[in-house]
């Protein structure tokens, strides 16, 4: 029923694309990485124009305007474009994140290279990124699952954070009565644990089920109220038994979350865009950075065209480029942004390495979606530093000061080294370089207001970005040849 029902969609999204040739774009990466931001500055980019060179149909005027339409997808939430939009620009503050999946269709109206008009539907899709980690789920039982998570969670620099989760197991029997209150305690220890790994050092790539820190439309539902037993593998869950409870529940997780959101959502994307808080990783040292590109093994693994494999009756990836951007780029001088490009540049090729072949193009960029600071150069001593100058956010610190919000400062964000590889051996290779602040406090990574934009025209003004013409003549330019 479940291949029958695929291929009935695969068919109607095909014949769509016959008379109407559509591009499916899924957005994705961890939490606060930069979706929202990113797809409005794409939105607004393209229906309103700006400042594009490398974004080639764009720059020489081939585009003759994009809109908005209704999404096809009925039962998806609208991504919020007009109000983010608001917020960036009107107020100067950064929109609401993605905390669920969202749509929205734009229809590029343009001239192909030998003079004919045609139109390019664009359906993005926005999702967070914690749900792909959720793949590997779908192979494994309860059993194994518990196993594993609690064996993670006994190691290294997990075993505090998980502390009061496990204190709260040990006084659980498995084969107990099946008890509700029990369930939801548990799920809630856990689900703090793994906050506290997120918070602590990134460790997302080993963190499912992705749900449990982004619930979107199910917080609270018992399909997430479940959390790993210290029971056997090979065990049987006796009948009515908490143990049983917890098992039935993490069926469901997979039946009626994970396998739906694959098969309505991810199968039907045909490009893809990663993104990647690269700097906030640098920032903790090699520890995230390992976790990091165990994270991005972990989401090129969704990509694979597995033929024969488990996956394959459930869905076929069709994604024929996949672009990986480490965002935030404005956090750091141009001097900067090839680096930042050639750290993510490594760890997605040893991520890929690990991971099977994904059959799509794939490439990197050290982007800013909308670009919050200037540069400058401020003399400490007798050295000139390659600094950035920006408004930083009202309540942010730095050298025993409180900003307000309202006044601009130059700040030497730290620059990267030359050879990507110094990062991934040396202990905080980029703090070291940075040099650091004597009272502890790291001036980089302030964080700052979006920039002040002078009002231009009727269209209003275009927003400042680093590259993100670059990532868009990646992911439509040959669609819009
Ligand atoms: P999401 O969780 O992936 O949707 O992340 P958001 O798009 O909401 O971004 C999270 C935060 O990162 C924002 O609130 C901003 O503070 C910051 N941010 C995102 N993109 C940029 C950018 O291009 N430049 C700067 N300076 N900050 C950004």
């Amino acid at each position: 029923v479940e291949e029958a029902r695929i291929s009935a969609r695969a068919l109607m999204d095909f014949s769509e694309g016959l008379f109407n040739p559509t591009l499916r774009l899924g957005i994705t990466g961890l939490s606060r990485a930069g979706k929202t931001v990113f797809i409005t500055a794409l939105i607004h980019g393209l229906t309103r124009g700006g400042r594009f060179p490398v974004f080639e149909p764009l720059a020489t005027g081939r585009i003759a305007r994009a809109r908005l339409e209704p999404q096809p997808d009925d039962a998806v939430p609208r991504f919020d474009y007009e109000r983010h939009v608001h917020t960036l620009i009107d107020q100067r503050a950064w929109p609401n994140s993605t905390v669920d999946i969202s749509e929205l269709r734009l229809v590029i109206d343009y001239q192909r290279q030998n003079g004919a008009e045609r139109t390019l539907t664009l359906d993005i899709v926005d999702y967070p990124g914690e749900w792909l980690l959720d793949l590997p789920l779908l192979n494994k039982s309860y059993e194994q699952w518990s196993r594993e998570s609690l064996a993670l969670s006994r190691g290294g620099a997990r075993a505090p954070l998980a502390s009061a989760w496990h204190a709260y197991l040990s006084g659980l029997k498995a084969e107990a009565p099946a008890d509700e209150q029990a369930a939801l305690a548990s799920a809630r220890l856990f689900t703090e644990y793994l906050r506290a790994c997120r918070d602590e050092r990134f460790a997302m790539s080993l963190l499912p089920p992705g749900r449990f820190l982004m619930p979107g439309s199910l917080a609270g539902s018992p399909a997430l109220t479940f959390a790993p037993l210290d029971v056997p593998e090979d065990g049987t869950a006796p009948e009515g038994s908490l143990w049983a409870m917890m098992r039935r529940r993490y069926r469901s997780y997979k039946d009626v979350v994970v396998r739906p959101f694959f098969r309505d959502h991810f199968a039907r994307l045909d490009r893809q865009v990663v993104l990647v808080d690269a700097l906030a990783a640098f920032n903790s040292g090699p520890s995230a950075l390992f976790d990091l590109e165990a994270a991005l093994a972990g989401i090129l693994d969704c990509f694979r065209v597995g033929r024969g494999t488990f996956l394959n009756a459930l869905f076929r990836p069709k994604i024929d480029r996949i672009l990986f951007a480490a965002t935030k780029a404005d956090h750091l001088h141009h001097s900067s942004h090839d680096r930042l490009e050639a750290v993510l540049r490594r760890a997605v090729t040893r991520a890929a390495a690990r991971a099977e072949d994904t059959g799509a193009t794939i490439d990197v960029v050290a982007l800013a979606a909308v670009r919050a600071t200037r540069e400058a150069q401020v003399t400490r001593g007798r050295e000139t530093l390659p600094s950035i100058l920006g408004t930083p956010m009202s309540g942010e610190k730095a050298d025993g000061e409180v900003f307000d919000g309202n006044t601009e400062v130059a700040t030497f964000p730290g620059e990267l080294p030359d050879d990507p590889q110094a990062l991934f051996a040396g202990e905080n290779a980029f703090r070291g370089l940075a040099g650091g602040q004597d009272d502890g406090t790291d001036f980089r990574f302030l964080r700052f207001r979006p920039p002040p934009l002078a009002q231009e025209g009727e269209n209003g003004p275009a927003l400042p970005h680093i590259r993100l013409d670059r990532a868009m003549q990646f992911l439509i330019g040959d669609r819009l040849q």
